[in-house]
């Protein structure tokens, strides 16, 4: 039974999960995506919200005062290696569409691939034009992905799904994973990333302060565009004593230590991880890697990669810079 179930995420902190048959009515699918809109449209944002943007606006900027949707999303069900699930999300994104009317916010449609199906669909991209030929914004979602293990296959599937729906600049698409890498899809058509700030901040910022001795406290370092374990960062550093980050919040923490004191690194680490340091050090290392990427051109942005890649070639941890470089 459990295999023809398959769940809808309707996304704002809170996540809502439904689970549904794949043989689901027209009738009960037309009501969930009626109930879709109407939360999306009438979505207020909390004040913990609000808190959170204000916390970080010296950062990010000011938050507006009103906030409308700026577009409706349609319910969307993993897509797994069966063309089932693919089916499903085409009636919900259909009826979604038949649902709305033109005061209301343009349609997005999401898709939340596996792997597998990817590997067994390879012109699903094509196929997704084709049906929805009305659709302008959409999301993607790749399952268990991570850019920084993935092959050179993988990664070059990934680059194509973008650059297929983007549709030479006419539609607009947005990756739900934001690193640097998806920074670089930009160039191929990628009009939105995900960084997970103020929805997933402590999984983002990958920092467990548990207590009760087995804290994992994980670095991103903007020189091999990777989170780093402590032990890890420190070999970086031990190797290359400049791949300490020089964001301002890292340079203010920087100074207030004793530079050649021997623990200086446990110093560092420990300081970064209190307050909102990490957090603000993230959000300054991305800011600087979304304006890097807009400033400079493809060809400069790989031989970046490459040149890092060589760099960094014996840190176990940076075999992704050559992968990603391979890839574009
Ligand atoms: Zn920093």
């Amino acid at each position: 039974m459990n295999k023809h179930k398959h769940h809808a995420h309707i996304d704002y902190k809170k996540r809502l999960l439904i689970f549904i048959q794949t043989d689901i009515s027209d009738e009960d699918l037309r009501l969930l995506c009626k109930k879709v809109i109407d939360f999306q449209k009438n979505f207020i944002p909390t004040e913990d919200m609000r808190d959170f943007e204000l916390m970080y606006s010296h950062l990010l900027g000011e938050p507006s005062e009103i906030r409308t949707p700026e577009y409706v999303i349609a319910p969307y069900f993993r897509i797994d290696k069966n063309t089932e699930t693919y089916e499903l999300n085409k009636r919900s994104i259909l009826l979604t569409h038949e649902l709305l009317t033109d005061e209301d916010p343009p349609l997005c449609a999401c898709f939340a691939f596996s792997k597998s199906f990817l590997n067994s669909n390879p012109n699903i991209e094509k196929k997704i034009l084709e049906d929805f030929s009305f659709i302008n914004n959409y999301i993607i979602w790749i399952s268990n992905s991570n850019t920084k293990v993935e092959s050179v296959k993988n990664l070059n599937r990934i680059k194509n799904i973008v650059r297929i729906l983007s549709n030479e600049g006419r539609n607009k698409v947005i990756n739900l994973y934001g690193d640097y890498f998806s920074l670089l899809l930009s160039k191929v058509g990628l009009t939105g990333v995900n960084s997970g700030f103020g929805t997933s901040t402590k999984k983002i910022a990958k920092l467990s302060r548990g207590g009760g001795g087995g804290t994992t406290i994980r670095i991103y370092s903007p020189h091999i565009y990777n989170s780093l374990h402590k032990e890890e960062f420190k070999r970086l550093i031990d190797i290359y004593s400049e791949s300490i980050c020089d964001c301002d919040k890292c340079i203010e923490i920087k100074n207030g230590l004793k530079p050649n004191s021997h623990n200086f690194l446990d110093n560092y680490f420990e300081l970064l991880n209190s307050n909102n340091n990490y957090e603000e050090h993230f959000i300054l290392c991305r800011k600087k890697e979304k304006e890097f990427v807009e400033q400079n051109n493809l060809d400069f942005l790989i031989s970046d990669l490459d040149s890092k890649g060589e760099k960094y070639e014996k840190h176990p941890n940076a075999s992704h810079l050559q992968n990603w470089k391979d890839d574009l």
